[in-house]
């Protein structure tokens, strides 16, 4: 409670509740909004993490996705469904997202066309309810229960029409789309989505901005291109990916085609990557520099910590600026503006 108290008043908030290979997930807050950045962890754990670092589930507003791998959804359509509230996600990741939950179906292009169709029937349902959709308020009673994502279950309801809606473990309260480089509002806050280069479906990463507050979130990129560069220009608060120490993954205990793939233009920055970046290209503008995604087997905080002091230090008049370590295991505790 007396963190609550002691963070309450700043206007701008960010809290990274997790961060790395096995889970991501922060709370981006600004005026009377409150947003959390993809849903890497069960929805218990994200929750329990929110209120040690004095944030109140019940207070979020929406949910953004960068990208369809499982440490950056593997909570999100529960963690959705509890709260009832809206999922943005560009169409593409949607689309990967919902095949990667029901592989069973061998979901084609087409088929996925046909549930959006269904479930965007379904929704003007609700609306406007209708004879033939009377199962609405069935669905509705049903999706409060626990995921249950049982065999027989998910197999019955291929069989039946196709699709049922309340049996879908992919079924979210509402999805709104947006797609890289169309900035958009989501309540206080105004969300820059821009692409990254990374091996998923249509990865992202964000500048929020509320109060005259930028910050930016770049994780899981194969290295920073121009549009990536002038993107994090004039952040307040930047998170940014610190991965792999190149020996360490080299010389480390990944078979080496997921070495390749790491290393890989669509894969992971390295800390040489990053130090590179805030040496060469990084504008000394953030309050904030926070070292993120770093790998468990691959890296040591030390490491990265130190690769990226060492790049900034040949800048004298960055040494005032703040950089933290974003952790695996435990949020840090809010950053406020
Ligand atoms: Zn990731
Ligand atoms: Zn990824």
């Amino acid at each position: 409670m007396h963190k609550r108290a002691l963070y309450a008043h700043c206007m701008v908030r960010f809290t990274v509740l997790a961060s790395g290979s096995k889970g991501n997930c922060s709370v981006v807050s600004g005026g009377q909004t409150r947003i959390l950045v993809d849903a890497g962890l069960s929805c218990r754990e994200m929750f329990r993490r929110m209120r040690l670092a004095g944030e109140d589930p019940a207070t979020l507003d929406a949910i953004i996705i960068t990208h369809e791998h499982s440490d950056h959804v593997s909570g999100l359509a529960v963690t959705a469904r509890r709260l009832g509230i809206p999922v943005y996600i560009t169409q593409g990741t949607h689309r990967a997202w919902v095949r990667w939950l029901s592989p069973r179906k061998q979901m084609t292009y087409a088929q996925w066309l046909e549930q959006c169709r269904q479930q965007a029937a379904a929704r003007m349902a609700e609306v406007d309810p209708s004879p033939e959709d009377a199962d609405t308020e069935e669905a509705e009673t049903e999706s409060s229960s626990p995921d249950t994502g049982g065999k027989p279950v998910a197999a019955r309801a291929s069989e039946a029409d196709g699709e049922n809606p309340q049996k879908d473990p992919a079924r979210l309260p509402a999805v709104e789309y947006f797609s890289a480089g169309i900035p958009f509002q989501i309540g206080d806050i105004a969300v820059s989505p821009f692409t990254i280069p990374h091996d998923a479906a249509d990865p992202v990463g964000f500048v929020f901005q509320a109060e005259g507050i930028r910050m930016a979130v770049a994780t899981d990129l194969g290295y920073i291109p121009p549009n990536v560069k002038a993107q994090l220009k004039g952040a307040d608060l930047l998170l940014l990916e610190s991965n792999h120490d190149l020996e360490m993954l080299r010389d480390g205990p990944y078979p080496w085609s997921v070495k390749q793939r790491v290393l890989s233009r669509v894969g992971h920055l390295s800390n040489e990557a990053t130090a590179s970046y805030l040496e060469g290209d990084y504008d000394g503008q953030a309050a904030y520099v926070i070292l993120a995604h770093l790998s468990e087997s691959n890296n040591l905080p030390e490491l990265a910590r130190i690769t990226a002091e060492r790049a900034l230090n040949g800048r004298a008049s960055l040494l005032a600026n703040r950089l933290l370590l974003a952790a695996q295991h435990e949020p840090l505790m809010p950053i406020c503006f």
